[in-house]
């Protein structure tokens, strides 16, 4: 992690703008039906509370397209953050302009003041540069603890940036960086990589720059199937991107000629429709026959892929092993998530991508036994593409990390 960090800098008499991720679930009563998302948020407010500096909030919620659309206000979430912190939150019905200009006025030393969802001005997704000039001109210090959008170069992520001498990650967003990036910087070894999820086309890039990193990698979820057509086994009804099986072919010769060792399902749970009644039967992977379609990984691959990960001392995971949202189709991934858990427990460092295989994770209650998960499913991705998030990009290096670099 080489960004200069919200536990670097003195909030004292300053005003900071900080984005976070505070886009939680609400129920049609704009009940908050979970806050885990402000929980993770609340360290780098309190940091700066703590050291009697005033915080401006700000955030995204839903996609209202650049429109006012009050049910994805964020007024319930500024309320219960107020709740969280016990202390009066004020609000601002928008990001920009007189009125929240006047609330921060008012703010003082330890003062919180929420702003409302930025994507309610188109031009906060379009990067606009004069809508993140006025965004900017709230505050005298930017500080980003939202990693989930930081893969999206938007006004409050990437745009403001160019208005402040310094920008700060939050301690969330330190968090993401130190473990996501030491897994693929500096790994123990032997690294393994899991990759699951609906399809090839979404996972490319990953494979791609994983290939060069990891000692092992294991496939499963539906992209099996296009890897398996591309090796002329018999895939029945199984998910398959027709257009991606000359790149599957492509792939396992990448992998064949690289470092990495690759493991592939050797059966699969099987069934004609995808429901939780669903009857279902186990083959081998080169065996599905028509009219069913491989939802899961069967028992020989669950064993498979435990004997051989149990090696591994770091593993980074990204998309589940099968149709995991239904009960008949969700051992695979429930029983990856119990390993991870084990080897953590026995001193393995375990990341785990946002999106699915969090839901999947959270869903088993094994969060807290796992190294790392992340809180961002895109930006996690990107990031294991080897790409840079512009978001990440945008922050002040470290000086720390500057005279390494010297
Ligand atoms: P992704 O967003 O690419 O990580 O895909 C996640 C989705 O993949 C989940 O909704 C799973 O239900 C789905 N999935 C996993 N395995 C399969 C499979 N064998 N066939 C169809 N969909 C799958």
């Amino acid at each position: 992690m080489n960004k200069i960090t919200v536990n670097d800098v003195n909030f004292r008499d300053r005003t900071a703008l900080v984005r976070l991720d505070l886009n939680v679930p609400l129920d049609a009563n704009q009940q908050i039906t979970d806050d885990r998302r402000i929980t993770a948020a609340l360290p780098t407010v309190q940091k700066i509370l703590a050291d009697n500096g005033r915080a401006i909030l700000c955030s995204h919620l839903g996609r209202p397209k650049g429109k006012h659309v009050p049910e994805m206000s964020l007024r319930p979430v500024a309320e219960h953050i107020g709740s969280l912190l016990n202390k009066t939150v004020a609000f601002a019905e928008d990001c920009v302009g007189p009125e929240a200009s006047n609330l921060v006025g008012k703010m003082a030393a330890g003062d919180v003041l929420v702003l409302e969802n930025l994507r309610f001005h188109p031009e906060e997704e379009k990067n606009d540069s004069e809508f993140a000039r006025r965004l900017a001109g709230l505050a005298d210090i930017y500080v980003n603890d939202a990693f989930g959008s930081a893969h999206r170069a938007h006004a409050s992520t990437e745009g403001v940036t160019r208005f402040f001498n310094q920008s700060i990650a939050g301690l969330l967003m330190e968090k993401e960086l130190t473990y996501l990036g030491n897994a693929l910087s500096e790994p123990q070894r032997p690294f393994a990589a899991i990759l699951g999820g609906a399809k090839i086309s979404g996972k490319i890039d990953v494979i791609t720059n994983l290939l060069d990193k990891v000692d092992m990698l294991f496939i499963g979820g539906g992209m099996v199937f296009t890897f398996a057509k591309a090796v002329g086994y018999q895939i029945g009804d199984s998910l398959l991107e027709e257009d991606k099986v000359e790149l599957a072919r492509e792939l396992i010769a990448k992998v064949q000629s690289s470092r990495a060792k690759l493991f592939f399902p050797t059966d699969a749970v099987v069934a004609s429709e995808i429901s939780d009644s669903a009857t279902t039967d186990v083959v081998p992977i080169e065996e599905i026959p028509d009219g069913k379609m491989g939802l899961d990984i069967g028992p020989d691959s669950i064993e498979l892929f435990r004997r051989e990960l149990q090696q591994a001392k770091t593993i980074v995971w990204n998309g589940p092993m099968g149709v995991f949202e239904h009960a008949p189709f969700a051992k695979g991934t429930f029983a990856i998530a119990d390993l991870l858990a084990d080897m953590t427990d026995a001193g393995a460092i375990t990341v785990v991508g946002g999106g699915d295989s969090a839901s999947a994770v959270k869903k088993a209650k094994l969060g807290d036994r796992l190294t790392h998960i992340s809180t961002g499913g895109g930006a996690s991705l990107e990031f294991l593409e080897g790409k840079e998030l512009p978001g990440v990009a945008a922050l002040t290096d470290s000086p720390k990390a500057t005279e390494a670099a010297v």
